[in-house]
């Protein structure tokens, strides 16, 4: 059932001179509108264009041209909002999609709301709630992953599993209820115990897709990374390596990273959003104390934190102090400047401060561990922090040693080892997170109910409030104000 709505328009491409910019018309009097402003070059009566077709001519405004054009002519209901649509692809400059724009305005269409094409492909039943989401995520994804994942839900990867749940659940629904109305033909003897396993079976798959909701956050918004250490540790440099660029300063006197600093990175598909903190240490000087507590409320908000130790010099009490501080977040060490401990190893450097216990207690042979100073004495330290699941990672951000093993290793630690957007649908949203949670706990009342034997009619109402909770991630439960609100957050000419 198309609903009937007045005839939008907006440019849908981005307003700056491009090649091409593209105005988009949708709604019932498109084709007039089209009529009024477009002359195609084969002459042809602009009503009886065909649908499907791009036809190529001249925008005019009265007698005048405005610009020389590509029209795109798609009918109802085979179109993105299932009205009849209009695409005027003109040429990209911002006065001249404006003109173009303003000319269709002047013919009766009104300006489009952001997000308005999609709201009509969801109100006219083209697309569910979770797929508009999707093509919103769509346009913002950050990388490889996340867009991977916005294609899966927007074919309706999401939509399909909620659907499935839903049908079983109303079948149930349906099945007592007609048991209760009609108890002499319908028997419910014994039909918790039919009921107990498909409501198990529900309840895994909604904690399932709650499961991959981390996951899911990472790959969509990236992963919140807190890169901490004592100054000159060399957290800019790993920051700068990581980057591969020289956008963070670099630089040898302490404590002049004195706010943090915010860069996001994409590598291997997995973005990180990345906080250098200011060395965290006790200082006296104001700004510097400010970019220090900030960096301490970083710590507590990271999904990852990056500890990274100067093994060039011995650790210090500012070592162990932030060693404390991150005790029970997740974190991976990296030893960085370990191309100073190789110099000095291959240099046979046998200076006082560098020098193993067995080295200083006068010991020497062949089974003497191989001389590597400081290096070795900050690993074997740092090891005994760790715990055994994250890991210690040997690297040189100077020499952009070490990086691969990182982002191996961080794979490893927030992805389990295995990302593939194309095997599994991540939750990403927040909102539908929120309602598969509710969707649970109904499930746990329905077991709850079966358990301790309660009546039929107990099962209904926990078994319809999960029906609706996952009805609001496709929008069949949803009440205007969100639907209004959802797509208020899309881009104009979506
Ligand atoms: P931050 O204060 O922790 O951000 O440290 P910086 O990144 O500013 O680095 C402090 C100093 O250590 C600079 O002179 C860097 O060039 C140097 N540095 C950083 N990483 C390495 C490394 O892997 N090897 C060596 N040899 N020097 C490094």
């Amino acid at each position: 059932m198309i609903n009937e709505f007045d005839t939008i328009a907006a440019i849908a491409t981005a307003v700056s001179n491009a090649g091409i910019g593209i105005i988009r018309i949708s709604g019932g009097e498109s084709m007039r509108i089209l009529g009024e402003v477009f002359e195609p070059y084969n002459k042809k009566e602009v009503s009886l264009l065909e649908s499907h077709r791009v036809y190529y001519g001249n925008i005019k405004d009265g007698e005048t041209v405005i610009d020389e054009c590509i029209v795109i002519i798609m009918k109802a209901p085979h179109s993105y909002t299932r009205e009849d649509v209009v695409e005027i692809d003109c040429h990209g400059g911002v006065s001249v999609v404006y003109r173009v724009l303003n000319l269709v305005l002047k013919h009766g269409a009104r300006p489009a709301e952001p997000g308005e094409f999609t709201k009509r492909a969801f109100l006219n039943g083209r697309i569910d709630l979770s797929q508009a989401e999707a093509v919103m995520d769509l346009i913002e994804s950050r990388n490889e992953l996340a867009r991977r994942n916005s294609v899966a839900q927007l074919k309706g990867g999401l939509s399909d599993k909620i659907k499935k749940i839903r049908e079983e659940v109303l079948y149930q629904v349906a099945y007592i209820e007609s048991a209760l109305d009609d108890p002499e033909h319908i028997s419910l003897d014994g039909y918790g115990d039919t009921l107990y396993p498909r409501v198990e079976e529900w309840a895994d798959e909604t904690r399932k897709m709650l499961s991959s909701y981390d996951d899911g956050r990472y790959i969509a918004e990236g992963i919140r990374t807190c890169i901490v250490g004592k100054p000159n540790a060399g957290k800019s440099s790993f920051l700068n390596a990581l980057l591969g660029e020289e956008r963070a300063i670099v630089t040898e006197i302490a404590g002049t990273t004195r706010d943090t600093l915010e860069e996001s990175v994409t590598i291997d598909g997995i973005t990180l959003n990345i906080i250098d903190t200011a060395g965290i240490r006790d200082t006296e000087d104001t700004v510097e104390k400010i970019g220090v507590e900030k960096a301490r409320r970083e710590i507590e908000n990271a999904d990852i934190i990056l500890y990274v130790a100067d093994t060039s010099v011995p650790l210090s009490s500012e070592d162990f102090d932030i060693l404390d501080q991150i005790r029970g977040r997740k974190k991976m060490f990296l030893l960085n400047k370990s191309d100073v401990s190789q110099a000095e190893s291959n240099a046979g450097n046998t200076g006082e401060a560098g020098q193993s216990k067995a080295q200083r207690s006068g010991q020497s042979g062949e089974d003497q561990p191989k001389f590597r100073g400081n290096f070795e004495q900050a690993a074997a330290c740092i090891r005994e922090y760790a715990e055994e699941d994250e890991p210690v990672i040997a690297i040189s951000a100077k020499y952009h040693q070490g990086i691969d093993d990182f982002i191996t290793e961080l794979k490893k630690m927030m992805f389990h080892g295995k990302i593939d957007a194309n095997q599994e649908m991540y939750i990403t949203n927040a909102r539908h997170k929120k309602a598969l949670d509710k969707a649970l706990s109904s499930f746990q009342c329905v077991k709850e109910s079966i358990e301790n034997g309660m009546p039929e009619d107990f099962f209904t109402i926990d078994l319809m409030n999960a029906y609706e909770k996952l009805g609001l991630i496709t929008g069949e439960a949803v009440e205007e104000d969100l639907v209004n609100e959802i797509f208020s957050r899309f881009c104009t000419g979506k």
